[in-house]
């Protein structure tokens, strides 16, 4: 195999490589992210707890207007027992009763407001279970599909790596050294073919007798703009 055969086939290893460990990026990134579950939790959470806040005061509104009721069926119960003969303790009677249910109109208003916020509350939260069940088989299902491509992955580079150490195993330092070289300040590409008499990554047109010497197994050429190693195919 001609050195610049060699080097083409270490650069189309490690291209891909490249590429799969991009990938694999994002793939280990998106399967870190939760960001979207945790919100869903956490507004699944808070509908829970404002709606058992407002089942709470809805109790609480109820148990005051039983309570007053009590006080008036009492108070009116004195009043129309003939137990109180009195005429200035009957009309403070009357009055205390009056007062209590004008009280108890303003009581029933309240709890007919903390039920219908209960009933608000409850639906927000049937909506925020909803979601939230909604986001956990969606994040398990993707987790599922990216932890394969992830295992995937991981073996494709594996692959590679065997493949990259069979061929840098055959190549001089020198041309390793420089391969390397050229990875680093052009972008990952070090050996480009040669397309139509032009640099495959530059453009730039490339003279017959370069061409010619990129073809010949015997050295190795490369494009006087970018540098890159020509592989003449
Ligand atoms: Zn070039």
């Amino acid at each position: 195999m001609s050195q610049a055969l060699t080097l083409y086939r270490l650069q189309q290893i490690d291209s891909q490589t490249d590429r799969a460990r991009a990938r694999l990026d994002i793939v280990q990134k998106t399967l870190e992210d939760d960001a979207s579950l945790k919100q869903a939790i956490q507004q699944a959470e808070s509908a829970a707890a404002e709606q058992s806040a407002a089942e709470g005061n809805q109790k609480q509104a109820d148990a005051e207007v039983q309570a007053l009721r009590v006080k008036i069926e009492q108070t009116e119960s004195s009043l129309y027992s003939g137990a109180v003969r009195n005429p200035k303790e009957l009309q403070d009677l009357q009055n205390e009763a009056a007062a209590l249910k004008r009280h108890l109109i303003t009581l029933e208003d309240r709890l007919l407001e903390a039920m219908l916020a209960t009933e608000s509350a409850q639906d927000k939260n049937k909506r925020a279970q909803a979601l939230l069940a909604a986001a956990q088989s969606n994040w398990t299902e993707q987790n599922q599909s990216f932890s394969q491509e992830q295992a995937g992955l991981l073996k494709d580079i594996q692959k590679l790596n065997t493949e990259r150490l069979a061929i840098t195993g055959s190549l001089a330092a020198e041309q390793f050294g420089l391969y390397e070289q050229l990875r680093q300040q052009r972008g990952g590409l070090a050996v480009t073919n040669i397309q139509e008499n032009t640099c495959g990554a530059c453009g730039t047109t490339l003279t017959p007798a370069l061409v010619q010497a990129a073809r010949s197994s015997g050295q190795m050429s490369r494009c006087p703009t970018c540098g890159r190693i020509l592989f003449g195919n």
